[in-house]
C-alpha cells in the first residue's frame, strides 16, 4: 500500500509517529512517513527511527514511483525492527531546512531565467550545501545569471508567503493559470498539488519548500559550467 506522505502537507512537521509495514534487511516501509524520498531533483532526508530508548540511523529514503511506497534504508544492518512495531521518526532538520530554502531557491532562478532571458530548465538538482541547474541558454555570459540572481534576491526579499495546495483534475482544469499543468499531468494523477509563490511562480510539485521567501535567505551564484550547445549549468548556495 501507498505510504502517506506527510511532507506534501507539512514541510515543517520534525516528528512523527507510524506503524512498521514491512522490514527487510535494513530497509523499513512505515505506514506514513515526513522523509522526503530522493525524488523531483531533491536530496532526501536524512534522520532517525526511534523505538524506545533504540535510535536508528536512517542513511537513505527512496520512494518507487510507480506503487508510492517510501522505503527507509537504516544504517545498522540488523534492527530487531518487525511489522506491526510502533515508531517514532525524526527528521534532521538542519538538513531539511537546507534543502528547503534551496529548493525555492531555485523556483525564483527558474522563474527570472524564463521570463527574462527564455531560458527553459532541462535538468537540476538539490543538494544541502549547493544545487545545480540546468538551463537551455545559448549565451554563456556569467551576467545573465548575475543579474538573474541578483533579481531573485530581490524576491526573496519581498517576503512573499507561498500558497499550497490540492487540486483534483476537474478543478485545476477551470483554474486560469493552472490549466497547463493539469494539460501535462499524466491521467493516472488524480490530484496536483500546486506550490504557488504568488505573482511570482505557479508550479505543480512534490517538493518540500519554506512558508515565505524571506526565509531562503542571500542566494549566492557559485559557478557556471558549459555543459554543451545551448546547455548551461548554474551551481548557487545560499547563505
Ligand atoms: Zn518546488
Amino acid at each position: 500500500m501507498a505510504t502517506k506522505l506527510l511532507y506534501l502537507h507539512d514541510s515543517y512537521l520534525k516528528e512523527f509517529e507510524a506503524k512498521i509495514e514491512n522490514v527487510s534487511g535494513n530497509t523499513v516501509i512505515l505506514d506514513q512517513s515526513a522523509f522526503h524520498p530522493l525524488t523531483g531533483g531533491v536530496g532526501c532526508d536524512l534522520g532517525w527511527l526511534v523505538k524506545g530508548d533504540i535510535r536508528f540511523r536512517v542513511v537513505r529514503v527512496e520512494i518507487d514511483r510507480a506503487t508510492k511506497v517510501v522505503s527507509h534504508v537504516l544504517e545498522a544492518e540488523s534492527t530487531g525492527l518487525n511489522q506491526g512495531d510502533a515508531v517514532k521518526g525524526v527528521i534532521d532538520w538542519d538538513r531539511r531546512y537546507c534543502l528547503m530554502r534551496l529548493h525555492t531557491a531555485a523556483h525564483l532562478i527558474a522563474t527570472v531565467m524564463y521570463r527574462d532571458y527564455s531560458a527553459l530548465i532541462t535538468g537540476g538538482q538539490v543538494d544541502v550545501d549547493q544545487a545545480k541547474l540546468d538551463f537551455n541558454l545559448p549565451r554563456t555570459d556569467r551576467e545573465v545569471f548575475e543579474d538573474a540572481v541578483r533579481k531573485d534576491n530581490e524576491d526573496a526579499a519581498k517576503r512573499v508567503e507561498l500558497k499550497i495546495y490540492f487540486l483534483s483534475r476537474e478543478e485545476a482544469l477551470k483554474v486560469p493559470g493552472v490549466v497547463k499543468l493539469a494539460e501535462r499531468m499524466p491521467p493516472e494523477e488524480r490530484e496536483l498539488r500546486i506550490v504557488e509563490i504568488p505573482g511570482i511562480d505557479l508550479q505543480a510539485d512534490g517538493g518540500p519548500h519554506v512558508r515565505n521567501t524571506g526565509e531562503i535567505g542571500e542566494i549566492q551564484l557559485l559557478r557556471i559550467e558549459n555543459k554543451g550547445k545551448n546547455q548551461r549549468r548554474l551551481y548557487f548556495r545560499t547563505a
